[in-house]
């Protein structure tokens, strides 16, 4: 049985939740469930462990984060397995998501915001201070349960403020094992982990004794989450939806841009906020592209995360899985299907890798975030239609330009109106550069320099000399 973690202790939960495997479709755990009064002990605990883990020397904070990742490293295969298990993606990629996690975990440790000198000029001195803020409520999505709460967790924690964090809960398990490791390391408190079934991010949110909320998930939850902190005026990270588009140009070579666009918008099963979802070709080059891009996904080995080989994994929970056999009834009303277009014949929540071509702008499939591996082709005539069609959209988180001539593309990128646009490649993050949305895919930042100062309050101090 996998606990929640309150002021360093590791109980059980009010309620008992169990935690299905989504390639079988069954339940292979069981985990606890917080209610109302687990959620107080959790902030209060946040609360009463700030003022010390605030004081404490930064190179204390970060020898003890230090020792975290090193714990969470010696542990790292055990979560890789969990992690494909619970949330399905194959597990050379929950490997790779470990790694991710725990880097990210001693860049932070590592990096300092100290006192700034910004002017002494002889008449004024002017010093900059970055203070923690206090409690601060990480909320987050199923998809990269692991790298998505350490963009978060890292930051905070290195910056001083203490946390109450709450995964969603078709993929509590990892979260939970990141708070048993905590235990044995952490000093009580710092670090709070609960579980709910959707029914406490409110709470949580609403919670006068939380300082800022660091939540990523989809726009319509990031929404509510930004009514609900209004009342208090706490600081707020939100990083939401998208609906990337890939612009191929006229001079790109089709055998090498074609399977690296399938795997923009099919790695995680296309459940990446950041993947591919929709892709604008050159009408020179449409047909070529389709074909590839079918082929490509005819012959993926879509199949348990387990099992060794398997490209694409299952949709990680029902309701996605619900949702997306909507968007392939779509698929069919208005498009072309020309490859996939069904969910598999075997228990689990599989569906195969589906490219759809002839399909029109207003298709529900291009306009809304599909979330999975269903990918519309569109065709263009001039790049100012593709770039004014790439933008038409409430979303703005990313996007890709595939070409043989990065020169131009630089031109297209600039015209795109989006957090990150990448040329040729895909999903590169640095640590120290600062992501996030544009438009309704969210505000603030995560990572980089930027993202470290979201977890704290600047202050100015001028002194007349
Ligand atoms: P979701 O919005 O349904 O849930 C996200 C989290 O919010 C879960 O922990 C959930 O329990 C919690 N939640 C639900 N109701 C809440 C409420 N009223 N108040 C506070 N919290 C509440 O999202 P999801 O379906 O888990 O994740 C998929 C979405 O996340 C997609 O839209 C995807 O694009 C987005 N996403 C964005 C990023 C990014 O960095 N921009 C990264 C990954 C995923």
């Amino acid at each position: 049985m996998h606990r929640l973690l309150i002021d360093g202790k590791l109980v059980d939960g009010a309620r008992t939740m169990e935690v299905v495997n989504p390639a079988t479709g069954k339940a292979f755990a069981s985990c606890a469930r917080a209610d109302a009064q687990q959620l107080d002990d959790a902030v209060a605990a946040a609360k009463a462990a700030f003022p010390a883990w605030a004081a404490r020397p930064f190179a204390e904070r970060r020898q003890l984060l230090e020792s975290y990742a090193d714990a969470i490293d010696a542990r790292k295969d055990e979560f890789a397995r969990l992690l494909t298990r619970e949330q399905g993606k194959p597990l050379p990629q929950a490997a790779y998501e470990m790694e991710g996690a725990i880097a990210l975990l001693r860049t932070f440790a590592a990096m300092e915001l100290g006192l700034e000198e910004i002017r002494d000029d002889g008449a004024t001195r002017l010093i900059r201070q970055w203070s923690p803020l206090g409690v601060v409520a990480a909320i987050t999505p199923w998809n990269f349960p692991m790298l998505l709460l350490m963009m978060k967790l890292a930051p905070a924690l290195s910056a001083g403020n203490t946390m109450v964090a709450k995964p969603a809960p078709t993929t509590p398990l990892t979260t939970l094992l990141l708070g048993e490791v905590a235990a044995t390391i952490l000093p009580p408190g710092v670090l709070n982990i609960i579980v709910d079934d959707n029914d406490l991010g409110g709470q949580l949110t609403t919670h006068p004794d939380v300082a800022k909320v660091s939540f990523t998930g989809s726009t319509a939850t990031g929404k509510k989450v930004m009514h609900s902190v209004a009342d208090t005026l706490k600081r707020l990270t939100l990083e939401l939806g998208g609906n990337d588009a890939a612009i191929v140009l006229d001079d790109a070579d089709v055998d090498v841009v074609a399977p690296a666009i399938f795997q923009a918008a099919t790695l995680n099963a296309g459940q990446i906020c950041l993947a591919a979802k929709r892709v604008y070709a050159p009408a020179s080059l449409y047909d070529a592209l389709c074909d590839a891009l079918a082929k490509l996904a005819a012959d993926a080995v879509v199949d348990d995360g387990d099992k060794q080989g398997t490209q694409i994994g299952p949709i990680q929970n029902r309701a996605q899985f619900e949702k997306l056999k909507g968007f392939l009834d779509d698929a069919h009303s208005s498009g072309s299907v020309i490859a996939g277009g069904a969910p598999l014949d075997r228990d689990g929540y599989f569906i195969a890798p589906t490219i759809v071509k002839d399909i029109g702008d207003d298709a529900r499939l291009v306009r809304d975030e599909q979330f999975g591996p269903i990918l519309p082709i569109l065709a263009y005539d001039t790049i100012e239609d593709a770039i004014a069609r790439a933008n038409d959209s409430e979303y703005g988180l990313g996007g890709t330009i595939w070409t043989s001539n990065p020169e131009r593309a630089i031109a297209v990128a600039l015209q795109i109106d989006s957090g990150t646009v990448w040329i040729n490649k895909h999903l590169d993050l640095p640590f120290d550069v600062p992501f996030g949305g544009a438009k309704q895919s969210g505000f603030g930042a995560e990572l980089g320099r930027e993202g470290l100062e979201e977890f704290t309050q600047s202050k100015i101090v001028n002194v007349a000399l």
